[in-house]
């Protein structure tokens, strides 16, 4: 098991309890490298975080993909790319739930790039809403922007 955060190969246990009633172990996991602590689960066979798509199909959780879309929307933004490492790696932890609408996973993008970058937010933004108008777009930016400041 790699660390998420920096690829390096040796890590230690540093606890583990049974999860989801004994169908699974929790693992918490420090990289000896960074020093980073991260999760992993071990099951009998399966299964990740799963995503509902607005078609109502499901699909598993992928911390690449989102990883993928927030590194667009950070794209020669001055975004250290390990915090976005963790915001995709982490996610899955951060949500005590078998399941999240996709719509959710990108309400909690947005709050996550409105406290790194202003721009990047902006560029998700445009893209993750089908904004009909510029209006509209401009009133979701409004709205948004009563979220928590900068930390
Ligand atoms: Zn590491």
């Amino acid at each position: 098991m790699n660390c998420p955060y920096c690829s390096g190969s040796d890590t230690r246990v540093v606890n583990s309890r049974p999860a989801d009633e004994g169908t699974a172990i929790r693992r918490r996991r420090e990289c000896v490298s960074c020093g980073r602590r991260f999760t992993t689960y071990e099951r009998a066979q399966f299964e990740a975080l799963m995503v509902i798509k607005r078609s109502g199909r499901r699909e598993a959780f992928n911390p690449d993909k989102l990883l993928g879309k927030l590194s667009i929307a950070c794209n020669k933004r001055p975004v250290n790319e390990k915090q976005l490492r963790e915001f995709a790696y982490g996610f899955e932890d951060e949500i005590q739930a078998p399941e999240i609408a996709s719509e959710e996973i990108g309400v909690r993008a947005l709050k996550f790039l409105k406290s790194v970058d202003d721009v990047a937010y902006i560029r998700f933004l445009s893209v993750y809403r089908d904004f009909d108008s510029v209006d509209r777009f401009i009133e979701e930016i409004t709205r948004l922007s009563e979220l928590p400041p900068k930390k």
